[in-house]
């Protein structure tokens, strides 16, 4: 099938997150016509339902390239120039939502593993896509991963098709993301009148005064591949809405995102530490991944090279942006993430160049010919 009928096909289901209404066996079908063994699971958490997908192809357990990508997209939102769900083709584009973040990508790889398998190679491709990954991948990555290892199939290196280039295709390929730490700071203070500073103990006033000087904290930035690591105070709550009366109980919640120099521990120590000096400060932490980073430098060659014959561009090799299921994967194997253009994503009139997509194809496709060469 062509890369712009089968991405547009898939941009009419209406996959949003963590909805499936096709998606996935739209993926699966296509991949079992090549010859994939495919499997869907659903795996269900306490409020929802996730279909997602491993499908493989070949059986050798020496040589295996994973892909990954999710079929879930943001919700559309008000004010598109076209139905966000038609995979309408404008000027050149194919608009809709999910055409970058990343339908685009899965249709490239799918597209390339069509012309690809038509030889015969020396090794396993395997696919893995997950239907919640825009809603912090709660069930589906980290269940697909614990299927994958007992069933002896967890790959030897992956490459992750979400959107990694910046305003060219080609421009730029994550090795790696910043880990992300949501924590939740709780002060217990004492209520009273405000016009009897004896009589009471600010919760909030002791609250701001932590969180003006965490947000100080000089993070150390030794391994310069990653963005400087930074607090945000994201949130502030607290249970009072009388002008006279100082609150006893008041909330924060701070985002963290660092690089290798810190791991989830490592920070909550020091968050601890420096709340030494304020009373009644309790801590609850919401761990959302560590901070990762691939040195393999052949897998990185064969990429850049594949990039480079096709597009003739140079990528830059990165480890700045959000994070990925990458997050998940990089502890069992090696991890690189490359795919279309981010100008566009989770915004209205979401769209890619048509001819970025069959570039996208090709560059997919030489790399599999690198990699099982
Ligand atoms: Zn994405």
């Amino acid at each position: 099938m062509d890369v712009l009928t089968f991405c547009s096909g898939l941009i009419r289901c209406q996959s949003v997150t963590p909805k499936d209404d096709g998606a996935i066996d739209y993926i699966s079908l296509f991949l079992s016509s090549l010859g994939f063994e495919t499997k869907i699971l659903v795996f269900q958490s306490a409020n929802n339902v996730i279909k997602n997908l491993f499908a493989k192809y070949g059986s050798s357990s020496q040589k295996i390239l994973g892909f990954i990508g999710h079929s879930d997209v943001v919700p559309a939102g008000e004010s598109w120039e076209v139905d966000p769900f038609s995979g309408i083709q404008k000027d050149g584009f194919l608009i809709g939502r999910g055409a970058a973040d990343m339908k685009g990508g899965i249709s490239a790889f799918c597209c390339a593993v069509q012309q690809f398998v038509q030889q015969p190679f020396d090794g396993t491709i395997e696919v893995f896509i997950t239907g919640d990954e825009e809603i912090g991948s709660r069930e589906g990555m980290p269940s697909l991963i614990k299927w994958t290892i007992e069933n002896n199939a967890i790959p030897c290196h992956c490459l992750i098709g979400e959107p990694s280039s910046s305003t060219k295709l080609g421009d730029r390929v994550y090795l790696g993301h910043r880990g992300s730490l949501n924590v939740n700071v709780k002060s217990h203070g004492r209520q009273g009148h405000s016009a009897y500073p004896a009589n009471y103990k600010n919760s909030l006033a002791n609250l701001c005064k932590y969180i003006a000087r965490i947000s100080d904290y000089h993070w150390r930035h030794e391994n310069k591949q990653f963005p400087e690591t930074n607090l945000e105070a994201t949130m502030l709550f607290t249970n009072n809405y009388a002008t006279n009366v100082v609150p006893d109980f008041s909330s924060a919640n701070l985002n963290i995102r660092f690089g290798d120099d810190y791991n989830t521990e490592k920070l909550k120590i020091i968050l601890e530490e420096e709340a030494k000096c304020f009373d009644g400060l309790s801590f609850e932490y919401f761990p959302s991944g560590e901070a990762y980073y691939c040195n393999n430098d052949s897998l990185k060659e064969k990429l850049s090279s594949a990039i480079k014959e096709t597009v003739g561009i140079d990528p830059t090799f990165s480890a700045a942006g959000g994070t990925s299921d990458g997050r998940f994967m990089c502890s069992y194997c090696d991890v690189i993430e490359f795919g279309l253009s981010d100008a566009t994503i989770h915004q209205k009139n979401e769209k890619v160049k048509i001819k970025d997509l069959r570039n996208l194809e090709l560059i997919y496709l030489s790399f599999l010919k690198k990699y099982f060469e």
